[in-house]
């Protein structure tokens, strides 16, 4: 990237903006269409929305993406207003023009083209929607705007159902209602946080649907939620929230730069945050992994799973205390077992435990599905990382730096069944994220 006198700014305000994964996708169409743009993300607290969007004018800002909780604010504090804006009385983009700032509302939008991209037109369809939150709002305004014949809403407090239902009817008479089980469905999604990580689902009964119908989640961590994988298993084809997240930041851009997104470059970033293999993270310990396995969720959004936070949560016991009282092998088969469960995770960072590479069948088992990469360190990087904390590492604790070297050795023929190795004695904390996704992005 070259940021000169030229460069134009973008960027998203919010609290918190730190994991956003908008500058991601925004600096990586940039540079895929080779555009002098810049984007970043600034916190900003709530009540400060009218000095961030005053701020934006006077350094010329292009354009902002606006988060919670600014949303409702942006709207009132704008010149003008997008008509599907006005609809739904919050923004979440920004465009100055000279000076003067038009407020639009990609999410709904964002949703339909999610649908559009995997082949499904919401025309003269038949669509559940369960919450009635903002983003539900979103979803079906945006719904009935682009011509779907009915929508049903379910919610937990049907007070505001009838609210969204009345809201929406206000701008397309008689089109939505309160769901009470008297169409079958073309289309069910949820718009609830029901299922952000948690095996929770919005509702069991597919009853409601038509037998070719599509069930959407907007939540996308995970990738495929409880309620996508039942739908699934029964037969339904499925759409994930990833997709609304991705087109929202399309039409946003477009809007930024007055430029379409091609095509490809909307496959790259399905690519990048779908990550349909997982990626898979092993190595020594004090080599990074916990760092460069968060990095990697920020840079792609994905879940983040660490297999010995799973071993500690369902034994309720640390893991040195399980060494301690039952053994390597104990811990080994444990592992093994998790290992063997998470084969299938799609859209996942995971880290392991830097031993689970001794046993041949677990790393050959997450080949078959995920990627799997080695981080690899010096013996004085590791001392350095772990800054001579070996007490809650049971293979470490009360071992000489030489001893160390020698288990780390012993371990080094087991690394090379990994897919790739990345060596970070000379990087960063962190840095090897970036080159791991280089890597795995093109990977074929
Ligand atoms: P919101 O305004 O707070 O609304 C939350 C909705 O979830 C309400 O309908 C609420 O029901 C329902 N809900 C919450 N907990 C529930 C529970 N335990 N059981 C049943 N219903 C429950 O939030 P929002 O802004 O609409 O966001 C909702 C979700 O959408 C979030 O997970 C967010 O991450 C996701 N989202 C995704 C995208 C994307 O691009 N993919 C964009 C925006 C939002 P009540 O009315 O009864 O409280």
């Amino acid at each position: 990237m070259n940021i000169t006198g030229r460069t134009i700014q973008l960027g998203v305000i919010g609290n918190p903006v730190s994991h956003s994964i908008s500058p991601r996708l925004h600096n990586t169409m940039i540079e895929k269409m080779n555009l002098d743009y810049t984007y970043s993300a600034f916190r900003v607290t709530e009540g400060e929305a009218g000095k961030a969007i005053d701020g934006m004018r006077a350094l010329n800002i292009r354009g902002f993406n606006v988060t919670i909780p600014h949303k409702i604010k942006a709207f009132e504090l704008c010149d003008e207003v997008d008509p599907f804006a006005e609809k739904m009385g919050a923004c979440n983009t920004l465009v100055n023009t000279n000076g003067v700032i038009k407020g639009y509302n990609t999410d709904g939008a964002g949703f339909i083209r999610s649908l559009e991209y995997k082949g499904i037109d919401v025309k003269g369809k038949a669509v559940v929607v369960i919450g009635a939150g903002g983003a539900a709002q979103g979803v079906a305004m945006a719904l009935a705007d682009a011509g779907t014949e009915k929508i049903g809403i379910i919610n937990r407090t049907k007070e505001k159902a009838e609210k969204l239902a009345e809201r929406i009817n206000t701008y397309y008479p008689d089109l939505a209602c309160c769901y009470e089980g008297d169409f079958k469905a073309d289309i069910i999604v949820n718009t609830t946080s029901v299922g952000m990580n948690s095996d929770e689902t919005p509702t069991d009964n597919l009853d409601m649907l038509k037998k070719e119908a599509v069930v959407c989640d907007i939540v996308y961590c995970p990738r495929e939620t409880a309620f996508l994988k039942m739908a699934r298993e029964a037969g339904f084809k499925t759409v994930g929230g990833i997709g609304m997240l991705i087109n929202q930041a399309v039409i946003a851009f477009e809007l930024f730069t007055g430029n379409e997104v091609s095509k490809e470059t909307v496959d790259y970033l399905y690519r990048m945050t779908e990550l349909e293999e997982s990626i898979v993270l092993t190595g020594f310990m004090g080599t990074g992994k916990t760092t460069v396995a968060k990095r990697l969720c920020a840079l792609t959004g994905a879940e983040f799973i660490d297999t010995d936070e799973i071993i500690e949560k369902e034994t309720g016991m640390e893991i040195k205390d399980i060494f301690a009282a039952f053994g390597e092998e104990h811990f080994r088969n444990k592992e093994s077992e998790v290992i063997k469960r998470l084969k299938n995770k799609k859209g996942a960072v995971i880290s392991l435990g830097g031993g689970a590479v001794i046993r041949r069948e677990n790393i050959d088992l997450l080949r078959e599905n995920n990627m799997v990469f080695c981080l690899e360190a010096d013996i004085d990087k590791v001392f350095e990382n772990i800054g001579g904390n070996t007490a809650s590492r049971p293979l470490l604790s009360g071992k000489t730096k030489e001893e160390a070297k020698a288990l780390l050795d012993s371990r080094r023929e087991a690394y090379k069944n990994c897919d790739f190795t990345v060596d970070v004695t000379n990087l960063e904390r962190g840095q090897a994220a970036d080159i791991i996704l280089e890597l795995y992005m093109g990977r074929d």
